[in-house]
């Protein structure tokens, strides 16, 4: 990874960071319209094509290398565009790393559990990437606006007080800082979507015919909570935003922004672990070889002992001329320049 794009993504995500230890007003601290320098829709297709790339590149590594896992956590409000963009983002990664959880109102089963314990259960293995859309900051968010979730819970008395919320916060920072110390990177991202945009999507899907399925009177219902959502929201960053694990406000106004936003906050965390394909040692190679000679000696009659070697011959020297011919033009070049400039000129006419 060159190091003028790695800092050019730590930069762009930077402002997105909510500082650990800050105490976030989301109204007044995060514009969800923002979009950086990008004025439109169009400027920013090459870079999410390109973060999209990095994805592929890097996920391929984590697996292969087998020894980190990464969890990215989405938490929006109803239509920020959470689907979509977890589809376009994951959009070139090998499907056999990567998973996406969705967290529903809790089973029976869930219920009768402390409330991390869905979230434990779902957590990647080493080399994989799971994407919790919605996650544990459920608990903190519409378990605090609507406590009849809370009751729910059946807790005991002493876990059920007026600290519960900051005991939930502690817990939480507990919990990722264990997963972060045992090679589980969490990615947080908070789509952030103004009231006025979020009634525009709604009214998108009553009126497209075939958005109608995504609409849920729920969801409107949950829009009259915005007040108190915008307060859980603000406190859960401000306590929850920490060194190992920091929160990402993402501008979600702009889905096409937004996309470009969560991708490069993805990539610059694989960038971080900067996973690295195996390598080999003396002994396997060793192996690998004798395997070779043996199954290049069973070739039949006529065939090439090993049609890869010799397929992989011939790209090598492909590639070995293609090296050479540009350091010739690079020495030629750099001949050209040392010569005092205008001397090789025809002579200008008297
Ligand atoms: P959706 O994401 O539209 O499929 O809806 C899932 C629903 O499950 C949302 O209304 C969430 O608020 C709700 N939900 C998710 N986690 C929890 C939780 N821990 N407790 C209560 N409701 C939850
Ligand atoms: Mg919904």
């Amino acid at each position: 990874m060159n190091d003028k794009r790695t800092m050019h993504i730590a930069e762009f995500i930077n402002s997105l960071r909510v500082a650990p230890g800050s105490k976030v007003s989301l109204a007044k601290d995060f514009d969800p319209a923002y979009r950086a320098g990008f004025l439109k829709k169009k400027d920013g297709v090459k870079t999410l094509q390109r973060g999209v790339e990095l994805l592929t590149e890097y996920q391929a590594r984590l697996a292969a290398q087998d020894t980190y896992g990464v969890v990215v956590v989405i938490q929006a409000l109803d239509a920020a565009g959470k689907d979509g963009t977890i589809r376009h983002v994951m959009s070139g990664v090998n499907p056999q790393g990567v998973f996406v959880h969705s967290f529903k109102v809790p089973s029976a089963e869930e219920l009768d559990h402390d409330y991390l314990w869905r979230y434990t259960v779902n957590l990647p293995g080493r080399g994989e990437i799971a994407i919790f859309n919605r996650s544990h900051y459920e608990e903190v968010l519409v378990v605090r606006v609507h406590p009849e979730n809370l009751e729910r819970q059946r807790l005991p008395a002493q876990a059920r007080g007026k600290d519960v919320w900051t005991r939930r916060y502690r817990d939480i920072n507990g919990w990722e800082r264990h997963l972060v110390d045992n090679g589980f990177k969490v990615v947080k991202l908070f789509l952030n979507l103004s009231q006025e945009e979020q009634r525009v999507r709604l009214l998108r899907r009553i009126d497209l015919p075939d958005h109608n399925w995504k609409f849920s009177v729920a969801d409107v219902e949950e829009r009259g909570y915005w007040d108190d959502y915008q307060k859980a929201f603000s406190e859960m960053l401000s306590a929850t935003s920490t060194e190992w694990a920091p929160w990402y406000v993402v501008p979600a106004d702009h889905k096409w922004f937004a996309r470009i936003c969560v991708s490069a906050i993805i990539a610059h965390a694989l960038i971080e672990i900067d996973p690295r394909f195996p390598e080999m040692s003396a002994e396997a190679r060793k192996v690998l070889e004798q395997t070779r000679l043996q199954l290049e000696a069973e070739a039949p009659k006529g065939a090439a002992p090993d049609p890869f070697q010799t397929e992989a011959d011939a790209a090598s020297e492909k590639a070995r001329k293609k090296v050479e011919t540009k350091a010739r033009k690079k020495a030629r070049k750099e001949a050209g320049n040392k010569t005092a400039p205008g001397l090789d000129d025809p002579e200008p006419a008297a």
